[in-house]
């Protein structure tokens, strides 16, 4: 059965759930182009997991942003210039609460109220969408409940009769003092944790199976990520020649030689750990084998005693209020065109990407991408439903070349700029207007200088 699209009306609204950076930035596409929408929070607050009191947030005290401060923020809404370079936990809190009042957003949101389904009539197109506060008839469905709250752990043999923990519940460093702490897994969370463990812990160590490349966080004294103007071969040309220069051979602190090339995974944004390394303030050990009651035993064979194990090895996209076969799974990860547009009709959802960039302006992006069709479906049906054809024939490569390993964290990764690009085309063949400064603002260029 082909469903219907359905137009969003006041009496049946698109539904925007989750009010973290995401959704607001669904909610300022949707009103910039006056389409009725209601946006449902479960925290009393926006801001998302940049607030650590919203529950299941897994942020902790020491985090600040690995993108840096002018390449992160919404788009036509840049951080005030007093921010540092990677701003903190609270700056970027602070940040986007101010977008939430800037544009008027928080009138549209119920707060303390939970999404608990979202079902579908097939023959109206009509969305259900039932809270624990009531239902909400919708035209559509725009998930963004974020990523990073349900923890991937795998399983390791044996018993270990210390505290075995995911990072998801992870606070503050005080948590490592007076004690033998192994961080498992070195993404960027990883990372820093590790850091805070090499300075609190009475001994720390890192376990990683895989070798990352690292990047530093500045490159002639300007945050790195200012180099993506450059092309990705010259990004990787760039940071390949500085790499033996900067870094070295990280086999010398006992981290493994990276089996892949750089930008092939994430790459480590972090000189902070190889300065604990390199001082002794932590150690590498290679991958975990099993557990014994008193500590861990590694793939080289080597053990040590432990007395927590904090494990950092990421999480699975789950959006666990959507029937599990309206949305396509593969390894962990919803199936959906540019990653945001799933193939039944009306279902959308932002952050549900893994980028070598921030996400900010790319959240803007592809919510006026999602409003562009929106109106359509009220304004121009037959170009609704040209885009809806794309939509269930066109698979784009968004890799930009790059041949990403094969974990299932890098099924849903895209190259930025390839991302982009072909968002550009998409809106070039459906006529709609791009994104350019002014387009979601009454002023052409909002800014949070007010901030402090
Ligand atoms: C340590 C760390 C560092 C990071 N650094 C960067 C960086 O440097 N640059 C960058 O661009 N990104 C970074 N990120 C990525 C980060 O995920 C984004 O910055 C952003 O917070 C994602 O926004 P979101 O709105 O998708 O999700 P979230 O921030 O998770 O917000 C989701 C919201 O949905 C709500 N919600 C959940 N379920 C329901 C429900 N059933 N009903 C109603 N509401 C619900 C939650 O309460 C929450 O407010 C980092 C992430 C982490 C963890």
């Amino acid at each position: 059965m082909s469903v219907p699209l359905l137009a969003p009306t006041a009496q049946r609204p698109v539904v925007v759930i989750g009010a973290g950076p995401a959704g607001l930035a669904a909610a300022r596409a949707l009103s910039a182009r006056g389409i009725p929408y209601v946006q449902i929070e479960r925290h009393s607050d926006v801001g998302g997991i940049w607030d650590m009191d919203n529950p299941g947030s897994p942020m902790y005290r020491s985090a600040h942003f690995i993108s840096s401060r002018d390449k992160s923020g919404f788009f036509d809404y840049p951080m005030p210039s007093h921010f540092a370079d990677y701003p903190s936990r609270e700056q970027i809190l602070t940040y986007t609460r101010s977008f939430a009042e800037h544009y008027g957003l928080r009138d549209g949101i119920r707060f303390e109220t939970t999404v608990q389904s979202v079902t579908q009539d097939e023959r109206s197109g009509e969305w259900t969408v039932t809270t624990d506060r009531g239902e909400i008839a919708a035209s559509a469905v725009i998930c963004c409940t974020g990523v990073t709250w349900d923890p991937q752990v795998p399983e390791v043999e044996g018993t270990f009769d210390g505290e075995i923990r995911h990072s998801v519940t992870y606070r503050d460093a005080s948590e490592f003092r007076g004690k033998r702490v192994l961080i498992v897994g070195l993404g960027n969370s990883g990372a820093d944790i590790a850091c805070d463990a090499a300075q609190n812990a009475d001994r720390a160590f890192i376990s990683t199976r895989r070798g990352y490349h690292f990047v530093p966080k500045h490159l002639l004294g300007t945050p790195s990520d200012q180099t993506e103007w450059l092309p990705i071969w010259g990004e990787r040309l760039l940071y390949s020649a500085l790499a033996p220069l900067v870094i070295g051979d990280v086999r010398r602190w006992g981290l493994p030689k990276p089996d892949h090339k750089l930008f092939e995974t994430h790459p480590l944004i972090n000189t902070q750990l190889l300065h604990h390394l390199q001082h002794g303030d932590i150690t590498a050990k290679p991958g975990i084998s099993r557990f014994d009651e008193n500590g861990v035993f590694f793939t080289d064979g080597s053990h040590e005693d432990l007395d927590l194990v904090l494990f950092a090895t990421g999480y699975n996209m789950s959006i666990p209020y959507v029937p599990q076969d309206y949305l396509e799974w593969k390894g962990g990860r919803p199936a959906m065109y540019l990653n945001a547009i799933a193939a039944r009709p009306g279902l959308f959802g932002i952050s549900y990407i893994e980028v070598n960039s921030s996400a900010y302006t790319l959240f803007d992006r592809i919510a006026h991408l999602i409003a562009s069709h929106l109106d359509d479906v009220r304004r121009r049906p037959s170009r609704a439903r040209r885009f809806r054809r794309m939509v269930r024939t066109e698979k784009p490569d968004l890799t930009g070349g790059i041949r990403f390993v094969g974990s299932d964290r890098h099924a849903t990764y895209v190259e930025v700029r390839a991302y982009k690009r072909e968002l550009r085309r998409v809106a070039r063949r459906m006529g709609w207007e791009q994104l350019t400064p002014g387009t979601l603002a009454e002023s052409p260029v909002a800014t949070a200088g007010a901030l402090r």
